[in-house]
């Protein structure tokens, strides 16, 4: 049993990122293994609930791949320490000796996120300039930080890459990257191990905090409580915090006046969709990270195609690498690249989609009415469908987030924005969702 719990850690330590993994997968234990049922041991009930919205698909999937057979996954809350499970049983590394006095402060940067790897243009400009001012005199001009964008335009990049950069020119800098979910996390296990003074003593003893997505903060007072207490903390002792968020603090719902005002008091930088121009250099530096040849012809192809997530763009470049890995001698040309990259091709605007037959179509694939499209009405069964026609709005047509905000019913640019952002991290995680995005893509786009 604890052999295979082992290997699903392998594969989920590959899926996941490093923080997802270590805050979510690293405290559970596999308890027991019978007749295809894996029961697994969660410190508190919020974190085994956590796992089960999350992370259940995963486990699953990666546990079928292991076993060749379906899975079920049971979860009990148990804080049994004895219940201790070795992770690695390997022969550890020798380490020298001195290097417990020379402990390094952890800091969950990611090295690959550098101020050199990263392309600036008109887009992040200003948010690029700000950063590495911070990281010339952190604690000084632009305190806090507040960098905000939707997703895949390189914010997260930017806080791993002041990070490295201030701990390059400072090695023994206390820098410290985490999600607000993270810290929330963090602050919940704390609470219940009764490690509070613990967790405020680590916190309060960062130089530059690199807090991301702060907008998970919302309406969640405690988190916010502690998170105001660590930030005046940090603040009053000149220490820098850097936050970014996918909106404006001021548009972040449910997330408290006294928290709002913090973050307006320091600098606000935002982050936009990159031109033409950018979406080109920035794919010519990923290009660097392959060992395959990509034309240049293939990268503007690409960057004409792919317009509103950076992410994306890298997504494009590394089905064409696996596509070229397996015959090393094809040459891309354009239409391969169509073809291998079909889906992803959703920039059809030279076919001139209308929003009114996205919302047609997806009125239709979801069975509710065209007119709930534009109605105020908030039930989920017609909210989340209109959440799926603002982002194919956004991904298929020329229009503007105001404009798409409008055609729905004259709701706000923000909430378009939100639902753009909702709707991309549910395609991040369910490939079966995926697939139905790229499905609606095909049926829309063949319908013009
Ligand atoms: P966000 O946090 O805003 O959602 P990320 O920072 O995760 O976005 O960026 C998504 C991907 O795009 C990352 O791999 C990042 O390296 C890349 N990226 C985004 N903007 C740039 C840029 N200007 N130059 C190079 N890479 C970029
Ligand atoms: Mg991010």
């Amino acid at each position: 049993m604890d052999n295979l719990w082992r290997k699903i850690c392998k594969d989920l330590e590959k899926e996941l990122t490093a923080y997802a993994y270590d805050d979510w997968i690293k405290p559970l234990r596999p308890i027991s293994f019978n007749e295809n049922q894996l029961t697994l041991s969660s410190p508190i009930k919020f974190h085994a609930n956590w796992v089960k919205d999350h992370y259940l698909d995963s486990i699953k999937t990666i546990a079928k791949k292991v076993t060749d057979n379906e899975i079920d996954i049971e979860f009990v809350v148990s804080n049994r320490r004895d219940l201790d499970f070795e992770e690695k049983p390997v022969q550890k590394k020798r380490v020298p000796l001195f290097s417990s006095m020379e402990r390094k402060f952890e800091t969950n940067l990611k090295p690959t996120f550098t101020f050199e790897n990263f392309v600036v243009g008109d887009s992040n400009r200003l948010a690029n300039a700000v950063c590495t001012a911070v990281v010339k005199s952190p604690g000084t001009a632009y305190n806090p930080l507040f960098i905000y964008g939707t997703v895949g335009l390189g914010k997260t990049h930017l806080l791993h890459a002041i990070g490295n950069q201030v701990i390059i020119n400072k090695k023994r800098a206390r820098v410290y990257y985490t999600t607000s979910e993270s810290f929330g996390n963090q602050m919940i296990e704390a609470l219940q191990n009764k490690t509070m003074v613990k967790f405020r003593e680590k916190y309060r003893r960062i130089d530059v905090l690199l807090i991301d997505d702060i907008q998970f903060l919302g309406g969640k007072e405690m988190m916010q409580e502690e998170f105001f207490h660590t930030f005046n903390a940090l603040y009053d002792a000149g220490k820098q915090v850097v936050v970014s968020s996918d909106r404006p603090p001021d548009e972040i719902p449910r997330l408290e006046n006294r928290l709002v005002n913090r973050f307006e008091m320091g600098f606000l930088g935002d982050i936009q969709i990159p031109n033409l121009e950018t979406r080109i250099a920035i794919l010519r530096e990923k290009r660097k990270g392959f060992s395959i040849k990509i034309s240049d012809e293939i990268i503007t192809f690409i960057a004409e195609r792919i317009k509103s997530n950076v992410r994306k763009l890298e997504g494009a470049l590394k089905r064409l690498a696996a596509y070229v890995s397996l015959d090393p001698d094809t040459e891309i040309t354009a239409g391969i690249a169509e073809q291998i990259l079909g889906n992803l091709l959703t920039v059809i605007a030279e076919k001139n989609i209308s929003m009114e037959s996205i919302q047609k179509k997806i009125a239709e694939y979801y069975d509710i009415r065209v007119a709930d499209m534009q109605s105020k009405k908030k039930p989920q069964q017609i909210a989340f469908p209109r959440q799926v026609a603002m982002y194919l709005s956004r991904m298929l047509t020329k229009a503007s987030l105001p404009e798409i905000g409008n055609s729905f019913g004259g709701r706000d640019h923000t909430t378009v924005m939100y639902a753009v952002s909702q709707i991309q991290k549910k395609i991040d995680k369910d490939k079966n969702f995926s697939r139905t995005i790229e499905m609606l893509t095909k049926k829309i786009s063949a319908a013009q």
